[in-house]
């Protein structure tokens, strides 16, 4: 009696009955542009940046169009211009090195450690080739940041943070996304606040946030938006810094309201699930979980193991065992991107040079999605499907 697992990884929970029903309300009053206000009304938009700005402890947050929208606006705000190199992970995802292709600038890939953070020896070796770093939390694996920030002040690197894996996640207490210069938030279906596509940037800059939302399409309507630097900042920059439209509607903002209320409870969940599968791979033979530090608060909505040094047709046959049984599995090892995974040496328009040490580690890396509408027995479950599979398919190679 072999179990196969039922449930859909890609299946998020509906809406809150509460985001839908003020998304009626901006629905039925034909007001869905983030300028078009009545009255005094602050809209939507305004008050889910006020309320985000809370929730980080930022002094601004802009409400945007995508995660990806929100990297190429902070690049932009702190003057990346064409040609100029930009230091970023080489384990992410596309929207990444997306961001940075995106303004006509050239990432500089640095490499990943057995961690699955960003390797700090390796940033430092590069860190006369570029002044800013796009730092990547991917799957929410936060690198020892008082060091990261060491490296980075000491070599005159302003740091953005990509937290679209991280929302309400810490190091040491400190808000992922608060150590850095800019922090950049996704709100795509997938991330741990969904509004089908979106994002957030904050910072405390009062220069960084007038030109941010300047370039998201305030027209000169600045004023409105919801956390709003001084006037003489604005008459510094606006005559200078393009419209590039593409601040969140209010759509958008009102199904997203009453998800960050709910938000930290929301990771509780998650990390509750994490747990278990966590519990549940510990010890399997031939498989490394990742292990987490204890100054990380983490967000568990997915989770990685390592088959370091598998062999390329093993670890396709626990993927393929394991699909088999319902649960799939991401490969970060493989040669061709495939749905979300892509390895940095897919990214032609990106050169790279191959970094033999990470290579190893990507090869090994495995990835899986944990949607809140798995249970707690679920996780268990697919943690022994997965047990039970790479346990097979390690004693056959041994
Ligand atoms: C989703 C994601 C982003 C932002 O992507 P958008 O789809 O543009 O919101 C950024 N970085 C990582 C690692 C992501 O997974």
């Amino acid at each position: 009696m072999t179990e196969v697992f039922k449930g859909e990884f890609t299946q998020q929970e509906p809406i809150p009955d509460e985001g839908i029903e003020a998304a009626l309300k901006v629905l039925k009053s034909g007001r869905l542009h983030r300028y078009n206000l009545v009255g005094g009304e602050p809209g939507e938009v305004s008050l889910l940046e006020r309320e985000f700005a809370a929730y980080t402890g930022a002094r601004y947050a802009l409400a945007v169009a995508s995660g990806g929208y929100a990297m190429a606006t902070a690049l932009r705000a702190i003057g990346v211009r064409p040609g100029d190199k930009v230091l970023t992970n080489a384990f992410t995802l596309a929207p990444v090195p997306g961001a940075i292709a995106s303004v006509c600038a050239v990432p500089v890939f640095v490499g990943v450690t057995e961690d699955l953070t960003i390797d700090l020896e390796d940033l430092a070796a590069k860190a006369d080739q570029a002044d800013v770093l796009m730092l990547s939390h991917m799957r929410s694996h936060i690198c020892d940041m008082e060091c990261l920030m060491a490296i980075c002040d000491a070599a005159g690197i302003t740091v953005i943070e990509d937290c679209a894996h991280t929302m309400g996640a810490a190091w040491k207490g400190h808000a992922s996304g608060r150590w850095g210069k800019i922090g950049c938030y996704s709100t795509q279906t997938y991330k741990h606040m969904n509004s089908g596509e979106g994002g957030f940037l904050v910072t405390d800059d009062d220069e960084v946030a007038a030109r941010a939302i300047v370039l998201s399409g305030s027209y000169m309507l600045y004023g409105r938006n919801g956390t709003v630097p001084p006037a003489e900042v604005f008459e510094r920059v606006k005559y200078d810094t393009p419209n590039v439209s593409g601040r969140m509607d209010h759509l958008r903002a009102a199904i997203l309201r009453p998800q960050l209320r709910a938000l930290d409870a929301q990771c509780e969940k998650w990390n509750a699930r994490y747990r278990v599968v966590e519990d549940g791979l510990r010890g399997t033979p031939g498989l490394r979980v990742v292990e987490r530090p204890a100054a990380e608060t983490i967000v568990g909505s997915s989770i990685q193991f390592l088959l370091l040094d598998w062999t390329e047709a093993a670890v396709s046959e626990v993927l393929k065992r394991c699909f088999d049984r319902g649960v799939e599995l991401k490969w970060f090892g493989g040669a061709e991107p495939s749905g979300f995974t892509s390895r940095y040496d897919s990214w032609r328009y990106a050169p790279s040079v191959r970094m033999p040490a990470s290579d190893r580690i990507l090869r090994g890396i495995v990835d899986m999605r944990l949607p809140l509408t798995f249970s707690l027995e679920d996780c268990a479950q697919i943690a022994r499907i997965i047990r039970g599979e790479v346990g097979a398919v390690f004693q056959a190679q041994t």
